[in-house]
C-alpha cells in the first residue's frame, strides 16, 4: 500500500491552490494536504509539522520564494521543496535550485502525471540525500573517533618507545656493570687462587693438617668463584654483542679428553663412571677450541652436578664429513619436557628456590646456546625425569668466518634453534647399549 504523504501548498491564489489540490487528487496520491497563503504562515506550519513535500508559489504577497527558502535553510528546516513558477521564470528557477529547492514546475505545465512524477522524484531525491547526509555524518564521527584513537596510539607508541630506550639503556648499564665488576673481581680472585696454590707447596714449610685443609678450601672456593665470574663476564659480553670466536684448526678429541680428565675427580667423588667414546675419521675441526672446551665443561659439570649415581657418557662422532656431534648423557635427575624451553634462558634453573639443592648461576646453558648458534650449530635435548638427560651438540666441522666473526647473536630468549625430543623416550638402560658399550642414541 502506498504511504500517505503530508503535503503543504503555499500560494496566495485560491484558484492555483485548488488546481494543485485537484491535480494531486487526480494523480491518486494518498495524502494529507495543508494549504497556506503566505510565507510567514508557511514558516509557522513548517516549524510545527514534518511535511513530505512543499509546493511553493514563487510570488508570495509578503516575500518571494527565494527569501523563504533562505529562511528555511537558516532555520535548518529540510524539506523537499518544489517551486511553482510563472511563465518566463526559468532564470529564477535556476537561482531557486541553487539556493536549495528540490525542483521547480511552471504552473502552465501542471498535469497530474507531471505533478505526481515531480512529487515522487523530489521525495526520493530528498530521502536519498538525507541518507547520504546521515552516512556522511556517521563517517565524520567515525573519522573523528579514528583520529582520536590514532592520537592515543601515537602517544602510547611514543611512551613505549621512550620506555624501550630507557630499558635498553638500563640493560646496557647492567651489562657494563656486570662486565666491569666481574673483571675487577677476577684480579683479586686470581691472586687468592695463586697464593693458596703457593702456600700448599711443601717448600714453603710444613702445614698442619688443619692449615692445609683450610687453604685447600680457600683454593677450591676461589676456583668456583672464578668460574662463576667467568660465566657472568661471558654473559655480559654476549649481551653486549662483544663476544667473538677465534677459530683455528685443532684436534677435537684432545679437547674432549682434556675436559673429561678435568671432570674425572669430581665424578669419582660422587662415584660416577665417566666414559668416553670418540669415533672420528678425522679429528681435526676448525673452530674456537676455548669455546668448544667451555661448552664441554658446562655440559659435563651439569651432568656431574645433577647425577647422584650411575654413569656419564661422552660421545663424539661425525654424521657426515661436514658435521660433528658431541653428546653428553647422564643418568641424573632428568628434566621435565615443560622445562626444556626455560633452561636455556639466562638465569633460569628448574629449581629456582633459595633452598635449592644444586648451586649455579643458571647461565651455563644460555651461554652454550649462544656459542652454538655463533658456530652455526644446533642443540638437541632429550630427557626424562628420574632417568637422565642427553644434550647433543651438532657442529659444522668448519665454522664459517662470517658466523664466527659476525656479531654475537645475543642471549637467546625464545630458544629457536634448540631441538627438543617430542616425547620423553630417554632410556640410558644397559640393554640399550651398542657394541661400543654406549647407549643407542635414538636421534
Ligand atoms: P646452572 O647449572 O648454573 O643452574 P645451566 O644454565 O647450566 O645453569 O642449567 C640450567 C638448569 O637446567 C639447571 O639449573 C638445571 O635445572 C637444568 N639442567 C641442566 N643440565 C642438566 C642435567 N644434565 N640434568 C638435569 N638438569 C639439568
Amino acid at each position: 500500500m502506498e504511504e500517505t504523504l503530508k503535503i503543504l501548498v503555499v500560494d496566495n491564489d485560491e484558484t492555483d491552490r485548488m488546481t494543485v489540490r485537484v491535480t494531486l487528487n487526480q494523480a491518486g496520491i494518498p495524502m494529507i494536504l495543508h494549504e497556506v497563503s503566505d510565507g510567514n504562515k508557511a514558516l509557522c506550519v513548517m516549524k510545527k509539522h514534518n511535511y513530505d513535500c512543499v509546493f511553493l508559489d514563487y510570488h508570495l504577497p509578503d516575500q518571494d520564494g527565494l527569501t523563504l527558502i533562505h529562511k528555511l535553510r537558516s532555520l535548518e528546516i529540510k524539506i523537499p521543496l518544489v517551486v511553482l513558477t510563472a511563465q518566463g521564470d526559468e532564470k529564477i528557477a535556476v537561482e531557486l535550485m541553487k539556493a536549495g529547492a528540490t525542483d521547480y514546475l511552471p504552473k502552465s505545465k501542471l498535469t497530474s502525471e507531471g505533478l505526481a512524477r515531480i512529487l515522487r522524484n523530489s521525495i526520493r531525491v530528498y530521502r536519498a540525500e538525507m541518507q547520504v547526509a546521515i552516512v556522511n555524518q556517521q563517517l565524520r564521527e567515525t573519522n573523528e573517533q579514528l583520529i582520536r584513537k590514532n592520537q592515543e596510539l601515537e602517544k602510547q607508541r611514543e611512551h613505549i618507545q621512550l620506555q624501550n630506550l630507557k630499558l635498553l639503556e638500563a640493560a646496557r648499564i647492567k651489562s657494563q656493570f656486570l662486565a666491569t665488576i666481574s673483571h675487577e673481581l677476577r684480579t683479586p680472585m686470581n691472586a687468592i687462587i695463586g697464593f693458596s696454590q703457593i702456600l700448599l707447596r711443601p717448600k714453603f714449610g710444613e702445614l698442619t693438617n688443619q692449615q692445609k685443609d683450610m687453604i685447600e678450601r680457600i683454593l677450591n672456593n676461589g676456583k668456583n668463584l672464578l668460574l662463576l665470574l667467568n660465566e657472568v663476564l661471558d654473559f655480559a659480553k654476549i649481551e653486549a654483542k662483544r663476544l667473538e670466536l677465534k677459530p683455528e684448526v685443532f684436534d677435537v678429541s684432545k679437547v674432549v679428553h682434556s675436559a673429561v680428565a678435568e671432570m674425572r675427580s669430581l665424578a669419582e667423588i660422587k662415584k660416577l663412571s665417566l666414559l668416553v667414546n670418540i669415533d672420528l675419521q678425522n679429528n681435526k675441526i676448525f673452530n674456537d677450541p676455548v669455546r668448544v672446551r667451555q661448552i664441554l665443561n658446562n655440559l659435563l659439570s651439569n651432568a656431574v652436578k645433577f647425577t647422584e649415581s650411575g654413569e656419564i657418557w661422552v660421545e663424539v662422532k661425525e654424521i657426515s664429513t661436514n658435521l660433528v656431534i658431541i653428546i653428553v648423557r647422564d643418568t641424573g635427575i632428568g628434566i621435565s619436557p615443560r622445562d626444556y624451553k626455560h633452561i636455556f634462558e639466562a638465569f633460569r634453573q628448574v629449581d629456582q628456590g633459595i633452598t635449592r639443592k644444586y648451586s649455579g648461576t643458571g647461565l651455563g646453558l644460555a651461554i652454550i646456546d649462544s656459542l652454538v648458534r655463533m658456530m652455526g650449530g644446533k642443540i638437541f635435548i632429550e630427557s626424562q625425569l628420574g632417568v637422565g638427560s642427553m644434550f647433543k651438540i651438532e657442529l659444522p666441522r668448519k665454522v664459517t668466518l662470517t658466523s664466527a666473526m659476525m656479531d654475537t647473536p645475543g642471549i637467546n630468549l625464545d630458544n629457536d634453534g634448540i631441538f627438543y625430543a617430542k616425547n620423553s623416550s630417554y632410556n640410558p638402560s644397559v640393554s640399550n647399549k651398542t657394541s661400543m658399550g654406549y647407549p643407542n642414541l635414538k636421534l
